[in-house]
C-alpha cells in the first residue's frame, strides 16, 4: 500500500508542540519569540506569503510584525532596517521576503542579517555551516522534507536519494541534509543527460524544479518514496506539483500530495527556527 505523506497533519502536530513550548517559555521567562518580516514592493504572491507567515506566527503565540517598504526602496534603506532589527534584542527572527526588486543584490542583503537571527537559513555562514555538518538554522523547505521523512520513519541511511533541481533554497540544501543523514546523494538538473536513468535508481526521490507533471511513472523505481516540492498553477487555476501524482502513486511506497505535502511544512519550520533562535538568545545573554 502506498503511504500518503501528509504534510498538513505533520505540520499541525509540530505547530501544536511549538505552541505548547512557547506558552511554557512565556510562563518561565515572561518573553515570547518575535519574528520580523521585511517585504519590499507589492508582489501579490509575496504579500500573501508574508500574511500567512505573520498569521501562523501569531497562532503559535509568537509576536510578529511585517515591515512593508515601497518598491522604490534603495538597498541602503533596506540595510538600515535590517541593522535596526539586528540590534533589537526583542527580535529573534528576521526574514527578508524574496524576490527583492531588481535594484537589490539579494545575496548582499541576506548577508547583512545577523546570522543568529537568519530564520530562513540563507545567510552564507549558515549555508557553510550546513555543508560542513555544523549546527545551523536550516532552510525551511528542506528542513520540512527531512521532518516528513522522520515522522513517517522512512529510512534514509544507506539509501540512494536523488534530488531533481539544484536551487539554493531547495535542491542544494536538501542534498546536504540527506548526506548528513548518511544517504548516498545524486543531484540532477536541467543540464543532466538522460535524467530518467538517475531517477529510476532512486530509493528516495525529491523533485523541486517547478514543472507541472514532469516526473512520470516510467521515471520511478517501484517502491520508491517520492517527495514533490513543486508548486505550479495550471491554466485552469489548479495547484499541482512536479510529479504526475495519479500514475506515480500506484508505483511507489510513499508520496506527498500537492497541495498538502511539503507546502505546509515550510512555514512550520520557519516557526521552529524562530523558536530555536529565541531559545539560543536566552542562553547567550
Ligand atoms: P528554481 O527555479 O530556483 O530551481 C529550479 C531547479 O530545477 C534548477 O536547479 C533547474 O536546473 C532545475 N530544472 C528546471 N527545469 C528542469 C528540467 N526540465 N529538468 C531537470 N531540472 C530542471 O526553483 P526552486 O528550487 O525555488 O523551486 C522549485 C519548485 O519548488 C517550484 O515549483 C517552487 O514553487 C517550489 N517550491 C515550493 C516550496 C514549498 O514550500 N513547497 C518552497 C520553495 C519552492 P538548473 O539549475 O540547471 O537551471
Amino acid at each position: 500500500m502506498t503511504q500518503m505523506i501528509d504534510g498538513k497533519h505533520v505540520a499541525s502536530v509540530l505547530r501544536k508542540q511549538i505552541k505548547e513550548e512557547t506558552a511554557q517559555w512565556l510562563n518561565q521567562t515572561g518573553k515570547t519569540p518575535k519574528l520580523s518580516v521585511l517585504i519590499v514592493g507589492e508582489n501579490p504572491a509575496s504579500q500573501s506569503y508574508v500574511r500567512n507567515k505573520e498569521k501562523s506566527a501569531r497562532e503559535v503565540g509568537f509576536t510578529s510584525e511585517t515591515i512593508k517598504l515601497p518598491e522604490t526602496t534603495t538597498a541602503s534603506e533596506l540595510l538600515m532596517q535590517i541593522e535596526r532589527l539586528n540590534q533589537d534584542d526583542d527580535v529573534h527572527g528576521i526574514l527578508v521576503q524574496l524576490p527583492l526588486p531588481k535594484q537589490m543584490d539579494e545575496q548582499a542583503v541576506i548577508g547583512q542579517i545577523a546570522v543568529h537571527k537568519d530564520v530562513d537559513g540563507f545567510h552564507p555562514e549558515q549555508v557553510g555551516a550546513l555543508s560542513i555538518g555544523l549546527e545551523s538554522l536550516e532552510p525551511c523547505t528542506p528542513a520540512g522534507i527531512v521532518q516528513l521523512l522522520k515522522y513517517y520513519e522512512i529510512e534514509v541511511e544507506g539509501k540512494h536519494a536523488v534530488v531533481v533541481g539544484r536551487s539554493n533554497i531547495v535542491g542544494k540544501p536538501v542534498a546536504n541534509m540527506l548526506l548528513k543523514l548518511n544517504a548516498t546523494v545524486t543531484v540532477v538538473h536541467s543540464r543532466t543527460k538522460d535524467l530518467a536513468s538517475f531517477t529510476k535508481r532512486a530509493d528516495i526521490l525529491i523533485v523541486a524544479i517547478g514543472k507541472p507533471y514532469f516526473l512520470t511513472a516510467d521515471m520511478v523505481k517501484k517502491g520508491a518514496v517520492v517527495i514533490d516540492v513543486g508548486i505550479n498553477r495550471t491554466a485552469e487555476g489548479k495547484l499541482v506539483g512536479d510529479v504526475a501524482f495519479e500514475t506515480v502513486q500506484k508505483k511507489v511506497s510513499g508520496i506527498t500530495p500537492v497541495p498538502g505535502g511539503v507546502g505546509p511544512m515550510t512555514i512550520t519550520m520557519l516557526l521552529a527556527n524562530t523558536l530555536a533562535a529565541f531559545k539560543k538568545s536566552l542562553t547567550t545573554k
